[in-house]
């Protein structure tokens, strides 16, 4: 199988996607911009304005945005190596420990300590540049998650980054982000929504009418075009690709999915926790269809499953036996479509 990918998409119980469901009952929707994107919220059910408002605070940039200055992720970042308390209750250090066990499953696959280097790219400040090979040794010196010391204490936590790291969470932020607002909205009584994190969704429940939302699977070479459309309930549809945010030099593609064993962008699915989805999907890009496939044998065997589509540049479209039934391929689309055993 080849590693490279024009675009990888995965997902765990979850991928990008459109959710397209029609129903006549009551709802509400927001759009709203947020994590650098634009987010369509949508619930069903009699309290659904109501739902709606009380839970839109989840997205605030004053916790996880990175560039905002006077979020807790900016103070954290410009910590200059002291320690940071944080409350219990805390967002912010629930979120790192769950980004530095993923980063333990998936090998540093998924490394929440990238930010110097996507920094050094430009992907950051949006002024893209191709760093040097000496520059990336240097800045690859301070990540790493063993330069992150996260500590619960009897009020609550504090965290301390050693050696100059500090922290992107990018990968996994969206994908956390619709764990609270699901959460939020099952105690406002909510059984019915779509929650479209710019292109991550978690379809919550099933359709007014009872049957599975249908979701869109946009196709990362045209994205006019979709790949195919999922079924699913209760799921988050996540997908990582190229086509999100790259830029070219010298007719080369660079995009802002890193290898963080070397520091450039890398070569080369559906779940029921939204940051595992978001995170896995960004790991298994970097790992390529091999790793990709044997990341989600190993974590089977360890209880926790999802479903790849994933998408190779020589044109071909491979979806996990799990799918069989969930995926319906857009025979138009220009793909060849191969079901994994
Ligand atoms: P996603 O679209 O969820 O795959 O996330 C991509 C974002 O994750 C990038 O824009 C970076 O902010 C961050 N990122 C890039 N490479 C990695 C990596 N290897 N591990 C974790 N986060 C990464
Ligand atoms: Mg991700």
């Amino acid at each position: 199988m080849k590693r490279q990918l024009a675009a990888l998409l995965l997902t765990i119980f979850a991928l990008s996607l459109t959710a397209c469901g029609e129903t006549a009952a009551e709802s509400e929707t927001r759009t709203v911009y947020a994590m650098d994107t634009v987010m369509n919220l949508t619930v069903y059910g009699e309290n659904a304005a109501a739902a709606l408002e009380k839970e839109l605070h989840t997205l605030d940039e004053a916790v996880l945005s990175r560039t905002a200055e006077g979020s807790e992720l900016y103070a954290l970042n410009t910590s200059n190596g002291e320690t940071v308390e944080c409350g219990a209750d805390d967002i912010l250090p629930a979120l790192i420990e769950t980004a530095l066990t993923i980063s333990d499953a998936t090998e540093g696959a998924f490394d929440p300590t990238l930010a110097p280097v996507l920094d050094a790219w430009g992907f950051t400040k949006d002024e893209r540049r191709v760093p040097s090979a000496d520059e990336l040794k240097e800045l690859l010196s301070h990540t790493g998650c063993g330069k992150v010391a996260l500590e619960k204490t009897a009020d609550g936590w504090t965290v301390t980054l050693l050696d100059g790291a500090q922290l992107d969470l990018g990968g996994i932020a969206k994908g956390y982000a619709a764990d609270l607002l699901r959460a939020q909205l099952e105690k406002e009584g909510v059984t019915s929504a779509t929650l479209d994190l710019g292109g991550d969704v978690f379809v919550m429940g099933r359709k007014t009418d009872g049957s599975d939302w249908r979701i869109a699977v946009k196709d990362p070479v045209d994205t006019e075009s979709y790949l195919g459309v999922v079924s699913a309930a209760d799921k988050f549809v996540v997908t990582s690709g190229v086509y999100e945010r790259y830029f070219e030099e010298n007719g080369v593609r660079y995009h802002h999915i890193l290898d963080p064993k070397t520091g450039c962008p890398a070569e080369s699915g559906l779940c029921e926790n939204g940051a595992w989805a978001d995170a896995l999907s960004t790991a298994c890009f970097v790992l390529g269809p091999d790793g990709a496939l044997a990341l989600r044998d190993d974590l089977a065997d360890q209880g926790t499953n999802f479903e790849l589509i994933l998408v190779t540049d020589d044109g071909r479209v491979l979806y996990t036996d799990g799918l069989a039934d969930a995926f319906t391929p857009n025979d138009e689309s220009g793909y060849t479509y191969e079901a994994l055993a």
